[in-house]
């Protein structure tokens, strides 16, 4: 088609049609995108210890004991799992609770995991704390030492946890003798890349070991979005970056 037939009433010497443009612009990205080749911007990293891992994005969850379960729900009801997870043991239960923030802002529908632990957890983003009206850490798991305050509705009953919600690290699970083969220990903090159309190298990964684990990376929706990645993807591992954040 000839695009200067059609734009002769423009005043600019040569416009194109603006579905033209569109179509243009569209073929341009994808040919940069299925051209551009994971070398464009290459990672020193990516050596010895390149490795994919599994990626599992955790959405805003509960962790509960089992006193503030029946507290919740009612003396008489019982913690069943819905699905198994990825991790072996760990499960989405049956039942969702409805948080609250202090300026009465609610998220419905926050599922609780099992099993019952020994403390009580909301993981939530920062988006989410930004909804609703909060300040939660960015700790590890099982930190509530400086967490944020929310109240927990369930069917039977309400309760307000003053130290309860934070934003988990990004954090790695796997067994002793994969991180042993990874050149990792308990606690070391790593990076990770993450390809496509956002490429995006997440830093301060910690490592958390444990023997029933299988390998996975769990990165929380706020950085899943910012990478555009869904499940059922895999990360590349960079290496270590030392002990501390
Ligand atoms: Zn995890």
């Amino acid at each position: 088609m000839n695009t200067n037939e059609r734009c002769s009433c423009a005043k600019r010497p040569v416009s194109v049609p603006h579905d033209e443009l569109i179509d243009i612009i569209v073929k341009s990205i994808h040919a940069v995108l299925s051209s551009e080749p994971d070398t464009k911007q290459p990672i020193e990293e990516s050596g010895p210890h390149s490795q994919r891992i599994p990626l599992g994005i955790s959405n805003r969850h509960i962790h509960l004991t089992s006193t503030t379960f029946q507290k919740l729900f009612g003396d008489r009801a019982e913690f069943e799992s819905m699905r198994p997870l990825y991790q072996p043991g760990e499960f989405a239960s049956k039942h969702t609770l409805t948080i609250v923030g202090p300026k009465l802002r609610s998220i419905p529908g926050v599922r609780i995991l099992g099993p019952l632990r020994n403390y009580d957890q909301v993981e939530i983003s920062l988006t989410d704390a930004v909804f609703l009206g909060i300040d939660p850490p960015v700790t590890n798991s099982g930190n509530l030492k400086n967490a944020a305050p929310l109240t927990l509705v369930g069917p039977n009953s309400s309760l307000y946890l003053e130290k309860c919600a934070i934003v988990a690290n990004r954090h790695l699970h796997m067994p002793t003798s994969e991180a042993a083969r990874l050149g990792v220990k308990e606690g070391d903090f790593c990076r990770v890349r993450i390809g496509g159309e956002k490429p995006t190298v997440f830093e301060n990964v910690l490592v958390r070991t444990n023997d029933n684990w299988k390998l996975q990376i769990h990165l929380d929706t706020d950085d899943a979005n910012a990478a555009n990645v869904r499940d059922e993807t895999f990360v590349e591992f960079l290496g270590k970056m030392g002990t501390g954040i």
